[in-house]
């Protein structure tokens, strides 16, 4: 059984007390349904199990033959390296080195790291900085891109096997094992229970308060890279992470990355990704062009999967992230405020004490705290016919706007 603790939406920002929990259990936020806590039976032993396999699988793929090329008598083998020893001959090293360290670097430290830190967990002296490895693994993880690797291995074999002879080496076996295993090892960590194993084992950022806080408070704000919730601009105490309430200036990296990306696309899509000579004649192919050649030649789960993946989720994403800043954040905030606000008079209609307006832990956690302003508009509504929602929603627009052009002035 886990303890009772108070955290913070990822999804939404809502602070809420998560219960006990008992193995295989998970708690979901109550506004927005995000998980915020997942327990898993036997989370440190079934992950270290699955690290060291993918550590294991990890050694075949990278040193085991990948595909035998035969053409008009000659053989050529190639391994996984092969790659991007080709791409550094051809002076493309850039890539050789993103190819190297999304497929070779990043998987590795994070399987070594989880293996280190599981390991450490259960020797009779725990090995030292746990904590920082622990944070180290779980960012490598967000770089570690195998399956991209696998998708290459089946288009390079499928493109291949028209103009040679190839055989398929150990190393895909691997790769396919080694892809399933990565996200077994996923699904079967709970990284919140390795965090109170290191705390145990006192082997914290800063020694730990004997009793955590349980109720809400102004700011207060989560860690993003542990869930402990501290105070804003100090440390994490747990792993030492900054605390800041968002992301330090979300909205703007995120445009500017979506209008980045979104220019990128056109010349990813519409340059030739390859270019294919085969007895003196060939040209070039784009994206699309490989598609309809797989399809030409009946591929179909391939070539809707390369579709699907080179296509179009850049585009929902792009158009999503666009539509989110421009509609929904604005919306989501108004909302959110009104939801809160509409709590706080519900509780002010149904209870009969003073500090009736007061917002408790629930309606102080959305994106902004109602301001002194809002608060005592409410309390004047409250005796008046209440507005309807439509009102109210519109009226914090208003708000929003001139708040957010006041800020643009100044
Ligand atoms: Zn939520
Ligand atoms: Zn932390």
């Amino acid at each position: 059984m886990t303890h009772p603790e108070l955290r913070e939406c990822f999804g939404c920002g809502l602070f809420q007390l998560v219960p006990s929990l008992g193995p295989d259990m998970r708690a979901d936020c109550v506004r927005c349904g995000t998980g915020l806590r997942r327990t898993r039976r036997d989370p440190l032993n079934r992950c270290l199990a699955l690290s060291a396999a993918a550590l294991v699988l990890f050694a075949v793929v990278w040193t085991a033959m990948l595909m035998q090329v035969s053409t008009a008598g000659i053989v050529h083998d190639s391994t996984l390296a092969s790659g991007p020893l080709e791409l550094v001959r051809f002076g493309l090293w850039p890539l050789a080195l993103v190819v190297v360290f999304t497929t070779a670097l990043a998987p590795f430290a994070k399987h070594a790291g989880m293996l280190y830190v599981l390991i450490g967990l259960r020797t009779r002296r725990p090995l030292p900085r746990l904590g920082r490895v622990f944070l180290f693994s779980r960012r490598m993880g967000l770089w570690a891109m195998l399956e991209v690797l696998m998708l290459g291995v089946f288009v390079a074999y499928t493109k291949l096997g028209d103009l040679v002879h190839v055989e398929v080496g150990a190393a895909v076996m691997a790769l396919g094992a080694l892809t399933i295993v990565a996200l077994w090892a996923d699904t079967a960590l709970d990284p919140d229970a390795v965090w109170e194993a290191i705390e145990r084992r006192g082997q914290t950022h800063a020694p730990m308060p004997e009793d955590r806080p349980l109720v809400f408070h102004p700011g207060m704000v989560a860690c993003e890279a542990c869930g402990l919730v501290g105070e804003h601009d100090t440390d994490c105490l747990r792993c030492g992470s900054a605390l800041h309430p968002r992301k330090p200036d979300s909205l703007n990296r995120t445009w500017a990355m979506i209008f980045a990306a979104a220019i990128l696309y056109i010349p990813a899509n519409a340059y030739p990704v390859l270019t294919v000579v085969q007895a003196g004649a060939g040209q070039p192919s784009t994206i699309i062009d490989g598609i309809e050649e797989l399809l030409a030649s009946h591929m179909y789960p391939l070539a809707i999967l390369v579709f699907f993946a080179s296509v179009l989720v850049p585009i929902f994403k792009l158009a999503g992230l666009a539509i989110m800043l421009t509609v929904l954040v604005p919306m989501v905030y108004v909302g959110w405020n009104a939801y809160g606000e509409s709590v706080s008079r519900i509780e002010a209609a149904t209870s009969d004490t003073k500090g009736q307006n007061q917002p408790g832990p629930a309606e102080s956690a959305p994106v902004a705290a109602p301001s002194p302003a809002t608060t005592q508009q409410a309390s004047q509504d409250a005796t008046k016919e209440p507005p309807s929602l439509y009102q109210r929603l519109q009226d914090e627009a208003t708000k929003l706007t001139q708040k957010l052009r006041e800020r643009s002035v100044g």
